[in-house]
Protein backbone atom coordinates (compact mmCIF):
# COMPACT_ATOMS: atom_id res chain seq x y z
CA UNK A 1 0.00 0.00 0.00
CA UNK A 2 1.38 3.86 -1.24
CA UNK A 3 2.11 5.89 1.53
CA UNK A 4 2.54 8.46 -0.85
CA UNK A 5 0.26 11.58 -0.15
CA UNK A 6 0.17 15.16 -3.15
CA UNK A 7 1.66 17.09 -0.81
CA UNK A 8 5.26 18.71 -1.73
CA UNK A 9 8.03 18.65 0.81
CA UNK A 10 9.20 22.31 1.78
CA UNK A 11 12.73 21.32 2.29
CA UNK A 12 15.72 23.10 0.48
CA UNK A 13 16.97 21.00 -2.54
CA UNK A 14 19.50 18.41 -1.71
CA UNK A 15 18.32 18.36 1.75
CA UNK A 16 19.09 14.89 3.71
CA UNK A 17 15.36 14.78 4.89
CA UNK A 18 14.31 13.95 1.48
CA UNK A 19 16.09 10.43 1.43
CA UNK A 20 14.99 9.65 4.84
CA UNK A 21 11.25 10.36 3.54
CA UNK A 22 11.52 7.81 0.99
CA UNK A 23 13.35 5.74 2.89
CA UNK A 24 10.79 5.72 5.61
CA UNK A 25 7.53 5.08 2.81
CA UNK A 26 9.81 2.29 1.16
CA UNK A 27 10.21 0.28 4.51
CA UNK A 28 6.63 0.30 5.49
CA UNK A 29 5.53 -0.53 1.78
CA UNK A 30 7.66 -3.58 2.20
CA UNK A 31 6.82 -4.34 5.61
CA UNK A 32 3.55 -4.21 4.38
CA UNK A 33 2.32 -1.93 6.89
CA UNK A 34 -1.03 -0.20 6.80
CA UNK A 35 -1.04 3.58 7.44
CA UNK A 36 -4.27 3.01 9.38
CA UNK A 37 -2.28 1.34 11.50
CA UNK A 38 0.87 3.36 11.56
CA UNK A 39 1.40 6.57 13.44
CA UNK A 40 4.17 9.22 13.05
CA UNK A 41 5.07 11.48 15.70
CA UNK A 42 7.30 14.47 15.46
CA UNK A 43 8.77 17.90 17.47
CA UNK A 44 10.16 20.63 15.90
CA UNK A 45 12.81 20.99 13.29
CA UNK A 46 12.74 21.11 9.44
CA UNK A 47 12.31 16.90 9.23
CA UNK A 48 9.71 17.13 12.39
CA UNK A 49 6.93 18.27 8.76
CA UNK A 50 8.18 14.42 7.70
CA UNK A 51 4.16 13.96 9.35
CA UNK A 52 2.78 16.44 6.68
CA UNK A 53 4.03 14.51 3.91
CA UNK A 54 2.92 10.59 4.47
CA UNK A 55 0.10 8.62 4.43
CA UNK A 56 0.08 7.68 7.75
CA UNK A 57 -1.54 9.10 11.23
CA UNK A 58 0.71 11.83 12.51
CA UNK A 59 1.27 13.88 14.72
CA UNK A 60 3.88 17.11 14.97
CA UNK A 61 4.05 18.05 18.59
CA UNK A 62 6.09 20.22 20.79
CA UNK A 63 10.07 20.97 20.80
CA UNK A 64 11.88 17.93 22.30
CA UNK A 65 8.39 15.95 22.95
CA UNK A 66 8.39 12.91 20.43
CA UNK A 67 8.74 10.07 22.77
CA UNK A 68 6.13 11.04 25.62
CA UNK A 69 3.72 11.52 23.28
CA UNK A 70 4.48 8.27 21.10
CA UNK A 71 4.66 5.86 24.42
CA UNK A 72 1.39 7.32 25.60
CA UNK A 73 -0.09 6.28 21.95
CA UNK A 74 1.40 2.89 22.36
CA UNK A 75 0.21 2.26 25.47
CA UNK A 76 -3.26 3.33 24.58
CA UNK A 77 -3.34 1.47 21.44
CA UNK A 78 -0.46 -1.25 21.31
CA UNK A 79 -1.93 -2.48 18.20
CA UNK A 80 -0.22 0.73 16.58
CA UNK A 81 2.97 1.33 14.53
CA UNK A 82 4.42 4.34 16.20
CA UNK A 83 7.49 5.71 15.01
CA UNK A 84 8.83 8.98 16.67
CA UNK A 85 11.59 11.13 15.08
CA UNK A 86 13.45 14.13 15.82
CA UNK A 87 16.21 16.18 14.54
CA UNK A 88 19.56 15.97 16.97
CA UNK A 89 18.72 19.36 18.82
CA UNK A 90 15.05 18.64 19.11
CA UNK A 91 15.63 14.88 20.22
CA UNK A 92 19.30 14.84 22.42
CA UNK A 93 18.78 18.46 23.80
CA UNK A 94 15.28 19.62 24.84
CA UNK A 95 14.12 15.60 24.69
CA UNK A 96 17.36 13.72 26.54
CA UNK A 97 15.31 13.56 29.61
CA UNK A 98 12.48 11.74 27.36
CA UNK A 99 15.09 9.55 25.36
CA UNK A 100 17.05 8.03 29.00
CA UNK A 101 13.82 6.60 29.94
CA UNK A 102 11.89 5.13 27.39
CA UNK A 103 15.53 3.43 26.79
CA UNK A 104 15.41 2.18 30.17
CA UNK A 105 11.74 1.31 30.47
CA UNK A 106 12.13 -0.26 26.43
CA UNK A 107 8.87 1.25 25.12
CA UNK A 108 7.56 -0.89 21.94
CA UNK A 109 8.39 2.57 20.23
CA UNK A 110 10.72 3.68 17.45
CA UNK A 111 12.93 6.71 17.82
CA UNK A 112 14.20 8.00 14.56
CA UNK A 113 17.19 10.93 14.89
CA UNK A 114 17.61 12.93 11.91
CA UNK A 115 21.20 14.06 12.90
CA UNK A 116 22.62 17.17 11.03
CA UNK A 117 24.52 18.43 13.98
CA UNK A 118 22.78 21.80 14.40
CA UNK A 119 19.45 23.34 14.72
CA UNK A 120 18.55 23.86 10.67
CA UNK A 121 15.20 25.30 11.12
CA UNK A 122 16.10 27.98 13.17
CA UNK A 123 19.14 28.62 10.43
CA UNK A 124 21.79 27.09 11.79
CA UNK A 125 22.80 26.90 15.74
CA UNK A 126 25.35 25.05 17.63
CA UNK A 127 23.40 21.59 18.81
CA UNK A 128 24.39 18.96 20.65
CA UNK A 129 25.55 16.87 18.12
CA UNK A 130 28.08 19.40 16.39
CA UNK A 131 31.64 18.99 16.11
CA UNK A 132 34.15 20.42 18.50
CA UNK A 133 35.53 23.70 16.56
CA UNK A 134 32.31 24.09 14.22
CA UNK A 135 31.29 27.63 13.40
CA UNK A 136 27.69 27.93 13.51
CA UNK A 137 25.77 31.12 13.77
CA UNK A 138 26.08 30.70 17.93
CA UNK A 139 29.56 29.54 18.28
CA UNK A 140 31.15 31.48 15.19
CA UNK A 141 34.62 31.29 16.89
CA UNK A 142 34.35 27.45 17.02
CA UNK A 143 31.91 25.02 18.92
CA UNK A 144 33.97 24.55 22.30
CA UNK A 145 32.29 21.52 23.26
CA UNK A 146 32.56 17.97 22.47
CA UNK A 147 29.09 16.49 21.02
CA UNK A 148 27.52 14.23 22.39
CA UNK A 149 27.56 10.40 22.49
CA UNK A 150 24.31 9.20 21.82
CA UNK A 151 24.84 5.33 20.18
CA UNK A 152 26.80 4.83 23.34
CA UNK A 153 24.36 6.64 25.60
CA UNK A 154 22.27 4.73 24.29
CA UNK A 155 23.88 1.14 25.14
CA UNK A 156 24.37 1.98 28.60
CA UNK A 157 20.56 3.32 28.93
CA UNK A 158 20.01 -0.77 28.44
CA UNK A 159 18.01 0.11 24.74
CA UNK A 160 17.23 -3.18 23.35
CA UNK A 161 17.57 -2.06 19.05
CA UNK A 162 20.56 0.28 18.91
CA UNK A 163 21.50 1.44 15.06
CA UNK A 164 22.86 3.96 12.85
CA UNK A 165 22.89 4.69 9.30
CA UNK A 166 23.19 7.80 6.59
CA UNK A 167 20.96 9.56 4.77
CA UNK A 168 23.18 9.41 1.75
CA UNK A 169 22.34 5.92 0.99
CA UNK A 170 18.92 5.04 0.85
CA UNK A 171 18.76 1.13 0.55
CA UNK A 172 20.79 1.37 4.01
CA UNK A 173 18.84 3.48 5.38
CA UNK A 174 15.66 1.33 4.59
CA UNK A 175 17.11 -1.82 5.80
CA UNK A 176 18.20 -0.09 9.39
CA UNK A 177 14.62 0.95 9.70
CA UNK A 178 12.70 -2.35 8.63
CA UNK A 179 14.44 -3.85 11.18
CA UNK A 180 13.90 -1.34 13.88
CA UNK A 181 10.08 -0.90 12.94
CA UNK A 182 10.13 -5.29 13.40
CA UNK A 183 11.98 -5.08 17.15
CA UNK A 184 9.44 -5.65 19.49
CA UNK A 185 11.16 -2.69 22.08
CA UNK A 186 12.27 0.08 21.96
CA UNK A 187 14.92 0.75 18.77
CA UNK A 188 17.04 3.72 18.67
CA UNK A 189 18.59 5.02 14.93
CA UNK A 190 20.90 7.49 14.61
CA UNK A 191 20.35 8.93 10.41
CA UNK A 192 23.70 11.28 9.60
CA UNK A 193 21.75 13.44 7.42
CA UNK A 194 23.44 16.39 5.29
CA UNK A 195 22.14 19.89 5.94
CA UNK A 196 23.38 21.49 2.91
CA UNK A 197 22.06 25.14 3.74
CA UNK A 198 23.78 25.68 7.09
CA UNK A 199 25.94 22.75 7.60
CA UNK A 200 28.57 23.06 5.29
CA UNK A 201 31.20 20.61 6.95
CA UNK A 202 29.13 17.21 7.64
CA UNK A 203 28.46 17.04 3.96
CA UNK A 204 27.02 13.95 1.86
CA UNK A 205 31.02 13.50 0.72
CA UNK A 206 32.41 13.92 4.50
CA UNK A 207 29.97 11.24 5.21
CA UNK A 208 30.59 8.99 2.51
CA UNK A 209 34.33 9.29 3.31
CA UNK A 210 34.44 8.37 6.57
CA UNK A 211 31.01 5.45 7.31
CA UNK A 212 31.29 1.68 6.63
CA UNK A 213 29.10 -1.07 7.07
CA UNK A 214 28.50 -3.32 10.38
CA UNK A 215 27.29 -6.01 7.99
CA UNK A 216 30.56 -6.06 5.87
CA UNK A 217 32.86 -6.45 8.85
CA UNK A 218 31.08 -9.18 9.92
CA UNK A 219 29.46 -7.05 13.39
CA UNK A 220 28.01 -9.27 15.98
CA UNK A 221 24.58 -7.68 17.28
CA UNK A 222 24.33 -9.93 20.18
CA UNK A 223 27.78 -8.83 21.50
CA UNK A 224 27.56 -5.52 23.54
CA UNK A 225 30.81 -4.83 24.41
CA UNK A 226 31.82 -5.32 21.03
CA UNK A 227 28.54 -3.17 20.04
CA UNK A 228 30.03 -0.29 22.81
CA UNK A 229 33.67 -0.50 21.21
CA UNK A 230 31.71 0.41 17.77
CA UNK A 231 29.80 3.16 18.79
CA UNK A 232 32.45 4.68 20.54
CA UNK A 233 34.93 4.66 17.47
CA UNK A 234 33.83 8.49 15.90
CA UNK A 235 34.93 10.00 18.66
CA UNK A 236 38.42 7.60 19.46
CA UNK A 237 39.02 7.74 15.95
CA UNK A 238 39.10 11.64 16.17
CA UNK A 239 35.71 11.24 13.55
CA UNK A 240 37.59 9.71 10.55
CA UNK A 241 35.34 6.04 11.07
CA UNK A 242 31.84 6.05 11.39
CA UNK A 243 30.15 2.75 11.46
CA UNK A 244 26.92 2.35 10.45
CA UNK A 245 24.17 -0.58 10.69
CA UNK A 246 23.06 -2.50 13.91
CA UNK A 247 25.33 -2.33 16.85
CA UNK A 248 22.93 -4.15 18.88
CA UNK A 249 19.91 -6.15 19.35
CA UNK A 250 18.81 -8.05 22.13
CA UNK A 251 15.09 -9.52 23.16
CA UNK A 252 13.78 -8.54 26.73
CA UNK A 253 9.72 -7.54 27.71
CA UNK A 254 8.81 -4.39 26.69
CA UNK A 255 7.04 -2.37 29.06
CA UNK A 256 3.71 -3.35 28.00
CA UNK A 257 4.74 -6.98 27.70
CA UNK A 258 5.43 -6.79 30.98
CA UNK A 259 3.02 -9.27 32.70
CA UNK A 260 2.30 -6.97 36.02
CA UNK A 261 1.96 -3.84 33.60
CA UNK A 262 -0.40 -5.41 31.23
CA UNK A 263 -2.88 -6.67 34.15
CA UNK A 264 -2.62 -3.60 35.88
CA UNK A 265 -2.94 -1.00 32.68
CA UNK A 266 -5.17 -2.96 29.92
CA UNK A 267 -5.33 -1.41 26.66
CA UNK A 268 -7.58 1.95 25.85
CA UNK A 269 -10.46 0.74 23.25
CA UNK A 270 -11.26 3.94 22.43
CA UNK A 271 -14.12 2.58 20.29
CA UNK A 272 -15.81 1.27 22.91
CA UNK A 273 -15.74 4.28 24.94
CA UNK A 274 -17.99 6.80 25.23
CA UNK A 275 -16.38 9.95 24.64
CA UNK A 276 -19.39 12.38 24.55
CA UNK A 277 -19.26 14.39 28.05
CA UNK A 278 -15.40 15.13 27.15
CA UNK A 279 -16.91 15.76 23.81
CA UNK A 280 -19.12 18.45 25.01
CA UNK A 281 -17.14 20.19 27.81
CA UNK A 282 -14.44 21.15 24.70
CA UNK A 283 -16.79 22.28 21.77
FE1 LIG B 1 17.14 20.54 5.14
FE2 LIG B 1 18.94 22.15 6.26
FE3 LIG B 1 17.19 23.10 4.47
FE4 LIG B 1 16.38 22.36 6.90
S1 LIG B 1 17.76 24.05 6.42
S2 LIG B 1 15.37 21.88 4.94
S3 LIG B 1 17.71 20.57 7.29
S4 LIG B 1 18.82 21.59 4.09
Amino acid sequence: MSFDIPEKPQWCPGCGNFPILLALKQALQELGKKPSETVIVSGVGCGSKIPHYIRTYGYEGIHGRPLPLAEGIKLANPNLLVIAIAGDGDGLSEGTQHFVHSARRNHDVNYFIQDNQLYALTTGQVSPTSMKGMKTKTTPQGNTVEPIKQIPMMLLLGASFVASTFAGDIPHMKEVMKKAILHKGFSFVNIYQPCVTWNSLNTYDWWRERTYKLEDAHHDVTDWQKAFEKAMEPYESNFTKFPIGVFYQVEKPSLYESKEWARTHPPVNVEKQDISGVLKEFM
